[in-house]
């Protein structure tokens, strides 16, 4: 017989894990700001893109792991997207599909090129493993989101913060690894600008009913130089700007999207990007 403890033990894990997957509380109210109206958006009580640490605390700094080669490696059944070669370079176009990769290949990198727009990949994808690995200028210029600015944008649509957030302190929801606006990662695992660094991506698309209602929110998991910094998190929302306090709504799109790296205006380098679609 089963002793009475683990029973015990599994509803108390059951109940927590009940309430860890309670649907956050989203609220938004108008206010008057400089003169003009601004939407304020407060996800569980707390203001999007929040600068106050006491009420939404900068994330713990923790040191990453060291550089897996092997993890790093693209699997067999993946699709590599770049590697590091002209060839693959001609895998990428403009945001809007017309044009050639508005990017640059410097030192086996692809490299932003302010002004010239989003890279985005010619091959739509949905729900996915994506690994990616990308480095902040070495020459630090400004700070906050100014440093280092780029992002991943899964389907076109949803942002994985890029950032020098290395010692660069800005809104916890807006640093490098959150799900911009949305969700703040759960630790600060930053390289020095210029480092390499990994993400690691599991990505489950949202659905949307034929009125364009979300049936199933998109799901990111994210591990960052090794760490886990999004567990499993669905996501409450669009991560489109809207406004200084406020994330944009999901908007119903198709079932597969572009991969896109963000202009920011910041020459962040990107290497080593494969991808593996997954059920869903
Ligand atoms: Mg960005």
């Amino acid at each position: 017989m089963k002793p009475a403890l683990p029973l015990y033990a599994a509803s108390l894990t059951a109940l927590l894990s009940l309430s860890l997957s309670a649907e956050p509380k989203i609220t938004t109210e108008v206010r008057e700001e400089n003169g003009r109206k601004a939407t304020y958006m407060f996800i569980d009580g707390v203001k999007v893109h929040e600068t106050d640490p006491a009420k939404s605390p900068q994330p713990k700094v923790v040191t990453p792991k060291p550089y897996d080669a092997e993890a790093a490696k693209a699997p067999a059944t993946a699709t590599v997207l770049f590697d590091g070669t002209e060839k693959t370079m001609a895998n990428w176009t403009s945001k809007n599909g017309k044009k050639e990769n508005p990017w640059k290949l410097v030192d086996g990198a692809m490299e932003s090129v302010r002004g010239a727009g989003y890279a985005s990949t010619k091959d739509q994808f949905g729900s996915c493993k994506l690994h990616i690995e990308f480095a902040t200028p070495v020459n630090v210029k400004g700070n906050g989101q100014g440093r280092g600015n780029s992002g991943v944008f899964l389907m076109g649509q949803y942002e994985v913060q890029v950032l020098d957030s290395y010692e660069n302190t800005t809104y916890p929801d807006g640093q490098c690894g959150a799900l911009y606006g949305r969700s703040v990662p759960l630790v600060n695992a930053s390289r020095p600008p210029g480092e390499w660094q990994t993400y690691d991506i599991t990505f489950t698309r949202p659905l949307f009913d034929k009125d364009g209602k979300v049936t199933r929110k998109a799901k990111f998991h994210v591990i960052h130089n090794g760490i886990v910094i999004q567990d499993n998190v669905e996501l409450s929302g669009g991560t489109g700007w809207a406004g200084p306090h406020a994330a944009g709504e999901y908007r119903k799109h198709g079932d597969t999207g572009p991969l896109q790296f963000q202009d920011h205006g910041n020459p962040v380098r990107f290497r080593n990007i494969w991808i593996e679609p997954i059920k869903d």
